[in-house]
């Protein structure tokens, strides 16, 4: 038997303890190796019930399963093939099933993360246990991927937690519990202190119950708050539907609205039936292309955190200390980081009281993690120790890390190099958080322009998970390497790219955002281009977003296009923000009006004088907006490809999905190709959309070429 992926040791106490530990692989996952392995060891359970009292599932890894493996599971999604999708999750239910009824006591004890399919698993046990160590996460997370549990996570928790809990607390969100959490959830059944007590648990458990059965296989089971049926049923569903919109804002994702159909639909028939039923609707989102894409571009993401981008050979790099250069609203932001992180910051302004205004926020942020009860006094003050609030260059002596986030003009960061770069340590990494000024210009300003590069955070800083690393045309590749172990540290996804006005992250946001100004010039009613995004799964709304980062931000992106290419080529979008600023003085939610009106920086509504101030109305169809939006920004994401500002699609798709791209397309080129007709369906309607609207519809060559060549765009 492959008994090389499960290991058996069979104890003098009868116990059999079932080791997971996938020889070919750091973790354990669903794989083929896996499935053959559990398939041998139930056959030997079942042929040998007289030879054993009891069965512990526990991990030789750190995880204990992170559930399905994507290495499997995306082509067996490429190929969209209904048959073997459904043998292929049918036989892993089979096997769970056989596990729950061999009539002996199985215990899961949980010592890593289980996900997915490895808390499927752990499910199909009688008890399940877990030690209570920090960074162990238990869920079924299907959801955020586009897909649903297909292990039999659906109907286990329907059947332990009743419909609406099930989908509410587990399901619909997704949630990885801590695995204190989890014992609350009812997800495990105890937590122990430390993993040493964790056997001795499951040992004693199996002693205390020899023959436990599955709540579900009990004669007298009902249903969690007992079966829901005909008016109350209808009520449920709305209720559910009404929780779904809300949560997802009126996205329209097809995953939670099978997840919630799986659930409500098997809890009305017997376990098997309920099992079917789950597979079908997992088959059905599996045939939708749009699931294999989603399920790409988690892969793509976990690559890019696991580094795969970083240039071998370059040692890796952990900054003693930081000195960030400009305190306000993005340099404050990444001192947090960084302190949080554990290393010294030097944060530098124009003063003492501007630097310790910055520090401040890092004052506001501790502060609330104590209050929430998830930080120790101690924690937040250690984090504020290591800050120190400059405004001498002494200050920062010794630093190998510089991030300069001062205004936004290129004279005035060269200044700023010229004064610090001499105190720095002689090897530093001297980065810019510039949103948009070409890397390769900036780096005139320093003696060593190997060692810039651009690394652009998005706001707020300790809420947005990605960096964008910019090479300028010096750049070396141990800085870039270095610039990547520098966006790991702090836990956020390196997004590696070349050099152009905008690189790639603004292009991308400049093209959403611009996009919902033309729809005012176009006297679209504010609330509808709001909307139109929402519903299309975008992160953000952008007339909303354009204030958060302000308008007049928005107001010197446009004068520096112009003072490059002239005033004659102002757009309808770029004359709303200029009209917004210089007109009526609407500078953004700092400043208390934008395209929103604020009371004490609380948001209230839209501003009533948009409407009379551009327009006149015109009438376009709602899916003109959607679509308004999407082609906006996948064109753009195509552009920035042929350009070479992203040179793999991997980086393209993840990066627009990071930059607000909906995230259940799998990314922007994902979307181009699986559009209906794939790269020439969408060029069809891209020139459609230009007849009506604008020459910005237009598509860039390699789009035009793919649907001429019936090729895809990207690899
Ligand atoms: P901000 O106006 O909030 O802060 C800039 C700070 O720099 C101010 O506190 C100012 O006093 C300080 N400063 C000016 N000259 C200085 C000098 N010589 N030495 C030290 N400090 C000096 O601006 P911000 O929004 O934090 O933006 C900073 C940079 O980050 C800009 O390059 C901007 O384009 C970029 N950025 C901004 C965003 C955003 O959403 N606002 C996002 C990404 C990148």
């Amino acid at each position: 038997m492959t008994d090389n992926v499960i290991n058996w040791a069979l104890g003098s106490d009868g116990i059999v303890v079932l080791t997971l530990d996938d020889p070919s692989q750091s973790t354990n996952t669903w794989n083929t190796p896996f499935r053959q392995s559990l398939a041998d060891v139930v056959d030997r359970l079942e042929a040998d019930r007289d030879g054993y009292v009891g069965v512990i599932i526990t991990s030789g890894k750190e995880v204990f399963s992170a559930g399905a493996d994507l290495k499997e599971i995306g082509p067996l999604m490429d190929r969209a093939d209904a048959a073997e999708i459904a043998t292929f999750f049918d036989h892993a239910k089979a096997l769970l099933r056989r596990l729950e009824r061999l009539g002996k006591p199985v215990v899961a004890a949980i010592n890593g993360t289980a996900l997915g399919g490895g808390l499927e698993l752990a499910l199909a046990a009688h008890h399940r246990i877990a030690p209570d160590r920090p960074g162990i996460q238990i869920g079924l997370p299907e959801v955020t991927l586009g897909v649903i549990p297909g292990a039999g996570g659906v109907v286990r928790t329907v059947r332990m937690f009743g419909v609406a809990a099930a989908l509410t607390n587990v399901l619909l969100n997704g949630t990885k519990f801590s695995p204190r959490k989890a014992l609350a959830a009812g997800l495990v059944d105890a937590v122990v202190d430390t993993d040493a007590e964790l056997l001795p648990a499951a040992r004693a458990w199996i002693t205390a119950n020899p023959a436990p059965v599955q709540p579900w296989d009990r004669k007298s089971y009902t249903l969690p708050g007992g079966p829901v049926t005909g008016a109350e049923l209808s009520q449920q569903v709305l209720a559910l539907s009404a929780t779904l919109r809300k949560q997802l804002k009126g996205a329209d994702l097809p995953a939670p609205r099978n997840l919630i159909a799986a659930a409500i639909e098997g809890s009305l028939v017997d376990f098997a039936a309920a099992e079917t039923i789950e597979t079908r609707y997992l088959v059905n989102l599996s045939l939708n292309p749009l699931t294999a894409n989603g399920v790409q571009s988690f892969f793509d993401l976990q690559k890019a955190n696991r580094n795969d981008y970083r240039p071998a050979g370059v040692a890796p790099f952990r900054p003693t200390k930081v000195a960030v250069v400009g305190a306000g609203m993005m340099g404050a932001g990444i001192a947090y980081e960084y302190a949080k992180a554990g290393v010294a910051v030097a944060l530098k302004d124009i003063s003492v009281e501007a630097a310790e205004r910055g520090k401040s926020y890092s004052r506001t942020l501790a502060e609330a993690a104590v209050a929430k009860g998830r930080w120790t006094r101690q924690r937040a003050d250690e984090l504020l120790n290591r800050i120190t609030a400059a405004a001498d260059d002494a200050d920062l002596a010794g630093a190998d890390l510089m991030i300069e986030a001062v205004f936004e003009d290129p004279g005035l960061k060269k200044k700023t190099y010229a004064q610090v770069e001499p105190v720095l340590d002689a090897t530093a990494l001297l980065a810019s958080n510039t949103s948009q000024i070409p890397i390769t210009g900036l780096a005139e300003g320093v003696t060593r322009p190997e060692a810039f590069i651009g690394m652009h955070f998005s706001s707020p800083v300790d809420k947005m998970p990605m960096v964008e690393v910019v090479k300028g045309a010096l750049t070396s590749r141990e800085s870039v390497s270095r610039a990547v172990d520098v966006v790991r540290l702090i836990n956020k996804t390196p997004i590696v790219v070349n050099d152009g006005r905008g690189f790639y992250l603004t292009r991308l946001f400049m093209a959403a955002t611009f996009e919902a100004c033309e729809m005012v010039a176009d006297g679209v009613p504010a609330t509808s281009i709001e909307q139109a995004a929402l519903q299309n799964g975008m992160l953000t709304q952008p007339l909303l977003v354009l204030d958060q980062v302000s308008l007049s931000l928005s107001r010197s992106i446009i004068a520096d296009r112009e003072a490059e290419t002239g005033t004659d080529k102002r757009t309808a979008g770029e004359g709303v923000i200029i009209r917004m600023v210089d007109q009526f003085g609407r500078l953004g939610r700092a400043a208390g009006a934008g395209f929103y009106d604020y009371a004490d920086g609380k948001r209230l509504t839209l501003w009533p004088g948009l409407s009379d101030a551009f327009g006149p109305a015109r009438d376009i169809p709602f899916q003109d907006l959607r679509d308004r939006y999407l082609f906006r920004v996948a064109l753009e994401v195509a552009a920035c490809l042929q350009e070479g500002i992203v040179e793999t699609t991997a980086t393209a798709n993840v990066g627009s999905v990071m930059g607000g791209f909906p995230a259940g397309t799998g990314g922007a080129l994902s979307f181009i190709n699986s559009y209906d007709g794939g790269p020439s369906g969408f060029v069809a309607r891209a020139r459609e959309l230009a007849q009506t609207y604008g020459e910005r519809f237009l598509p860039p060559a390699v789009v035009v070429d793919a649907a001429t060549n019936g090729t895809r765009v990207g690899h």
